[in-house]
């Protein structure tokens, strides 16, 4: 059981946790719990090593963020034993979860699992802060933020748990962002693959790098609603999303496509008159790669009758001045005439594995922007996923029509 700052935030929610975890354990199962800090700690954690330090050492600023987690593993363990279950903490180094040295976005190697079997054996509920480890010299190690989640998988993996089921503050994974379109469907299943996609291209249900692990580990994930009073379903009788392996998939259940994600968190650039020439390209990407800069759609047009192209692509909004200063340095190399952007796009995503046996998904998603005269920027494929680029004020409109043309809203009941 994995949850996270929200339903962590003071104590009253912290018993609610303990009361649902109880439930758990008396329904026969032997229970690990990963846990968040409270919700707003890390933040306020993190802004004190800034204050102290602009140049602050990410090892002691591990030292720092990775406590928020400590306090609640200790409080759930307590508010645990007053109800009646026997419970403790076990913090990163005392198990060990052994991580990587890189400070402040390490990642989990190995998980010394003994004393948490001994403890579950005993009938203890385990209680792991999520988001820390330790590195080599016994030094605090923090995954990065959001990282509880990947915690909460890897432990599940290397006890061989049955499931890993995450707590949250949504009851499930849907079809779409459901305030944006309300007849979005829950889904009771999607794949390791799918939920990649969805996570990397706007649905922060999870971490994206703990449904990687999830899928190489091959560990059953299940994303539940925290917010249940005592009449809430048993975790057992699956009424949250199942992320799951593509041959658990039946038939039956398989959709066209799975799900639509927007993404409002790119910038676009285009740099007008590229050479036409080999190396051109490699002369634009190569300076973005070697400043870390991670870019996404890429559209080049052939030659103009004048041996030159347009290259046109997107990269994060946070990384735009930054692209934009690299590529003015490089001016004189690439040799282009003229650098655009524009910040106001969102990339607009179809994700299903049902794509891979069907033809037409994409020319469906282009009729169907084009029937509401939404234009389309750049395009980007993989074998479960098409994606367009728009005009950022499109956004809702594309969600909604495209949710619509694929058969995703959900029966209306009759009245
Ligand atoms: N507390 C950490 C964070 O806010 C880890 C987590 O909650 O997943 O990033
Ligand atoms: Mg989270």
């Amino acid at each position: 059981m994995k949850f996270g700052g929200t339903s962590m935030a003071g104590i009253e929610r912290i018993r609610t946790v303990a009361a649902r975890v109880k439930r758990e354990v008396e329904a026969g199962n032997q229970v690990a719990v990963v846990v968040s800090a409270m919700a707003g700690e890390t933040d306020r954690l993190v802004g004190f090593c800034r204050e102290a330090s602009a140049l602050y050492d990410p090892r002691e600023y591990d030292v720092v963020v990775s406590s928020g987690e400590q306090v609640t593993s200790g409080l759930l363990a307590i508010a645990l034993q007053a109800i009646g279950v026997p419970a403790r903490s076990w913090l990163g180094w005392q198990l060990p979860i052994h991580t990587s040295d890189a400070f402040s976005r390490a990642r989990i190697g190995t998980i010394d699992t003994e004393a948490l079997d001994a403890s579950l054996a005993r009938g203890e509920v385990a209680v792991i802060p999520g988001f820390q480890g330790v590195a080599e010299g016994d030094r605090i190690t923090t995954l990065g933020r959001g990282g509880s989640d990947t915690s909460a998988v890897a432990v599940a993996a290397a006890m061989k748990a049955e499931r890993c089921d995450i707590y949250t503050d949504v009851d499930g994974v849907y079809t779409t962002d459901p305030r944006i379109v309300p007849r979005a469907r829950k889904l009771a299943r999607v794949t390791y693959e799918e939920m990649l996609e969805l996570a990397s291209v706007g649905a922060k249900v999870l971490q994206t790098r703990s449904v990687g692990l999830a899928m190489k580990e091959n560990v059953r994930v299940q994303v539940l609603s925290s917010f249940t009073g005592d009449d809430a379903p048993m975790a057992d009788t699956l009424p949250g999303t199942m992320i799951v392996g593509e041959e658990e998939i039946t038939d039956v259940e398989r959709q066209l496509i799975t799900g639509i994600a927007h993404d409002k968190n790119e910038a676009k650039i285009t740099l007008a008159a590229v050479p036409d020439k080999p190396g051109a390209v490699a002369s634009v990407f190569g300076p973005l790669a070697e400043a870390g800069i991670n870019v996404d759609m890429i559209v080049q047009n052939i030659a103009h009758s004048t041996g030159s192209t347009d290259v046109t692509f997107t990269v994060p909004s946070a990384d735009l001045a930054r692209s934009l200063d690299v590529l003015g340095q490089a001016k004189a190399t690439i040799g282009y005439d003229k650098l655009v952007h524009d910040t106001r796009v969102a990339k607009i995503s179809v994700v299903g594995v049902g794509m891979r046996s069907h033809a037409g998904v994409a020319s469906t998603m282009f009729t169907t922007l084009g029937e509401r005269g939404i234009n389309i920027q750049a395009i980007t494929t993989s074998e479960i996923k098409v994606s367009v680029l728009i005009e950022e004020d499109y956004t809702e409109l594309a969600v909604r029509v495209l949710h619509t043309a694929y058969g995703l809203d959900a029966e209306v009941e009759a009245a």
